[in-house]
């Protein structure tokens, strides 16, 4: 298990947009592995390469604890609906605030193989996809945040950190 640092809001490198990627190789799939060992270890639901230094279209996701899903060069095809709800990031600890976005998303992406995948989510998920798509083009959750953004900890355990 190899976790790596997770970059918090202020650092520079989360406000980029990343390079896409040309190929997966023993380095990428490092990278991914870490990811997803940074991500449980910090009990998010998604972690995107920027939060971890590295400015490549790439993030990870797994909303339910057992299902891990890799987007690579993710393009977001459709979304629908409204849900509001509230919202963290790993790389702004502590904080939460609510934000509203689509309720379904469909995206293409590349998986770690760079096999071409659609994928449709909903509700968590696809709040989850489009949270960590953001970070690819340098953009925190803070920016669409209604009213005062709050302290987790005078919070309910009901929100999820992505
Ligand atoms: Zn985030």
């Amino acid at each position: 298990m190899a976790t790596r640092k997770i970059r918090e809001m202020g650092e520079s490198v989360l406000g980029k947009v990343c390079k896409e990627v040309k190929e997966v190789n023993k380095r990428t799939l490092d990278l991914i592995d870490d990811m997803f060992d940074t991500m449980y270890e910090a009990q998010g639901v998604g972690l995107a390469a920027p939060q971890v230094g590295i400015l490549k279209r790439i993030f990870v996701v797994d909303v339910t604890g057992e299902d891990p899903m890799v987007f690579i060069n993710p393009t977001i095809l459709e979304t629908d609906g409204e849900q509001t709800g509230y919202e963290g990031c790993l790389s702004v600890p502590g904080k939460t605030g609510t934000v509203t976005r689509p309720n379904y998303v469909k995206v293409r992406a590349y998986d770690e193989n760079m096999e071409e995948f659609e994928l449709e989510g909903e509700e968590l998920l696809a709040r989850a996809i489009l949270h960590e798509n953001d970070h690819l083009d340098g953009h925190l959750y803070v920016e669409k945040v209604e009213g005062e953004l709050l302290n987790t900890a005078d919070l309910a355990d009901e929100e999820e950190e992505a």
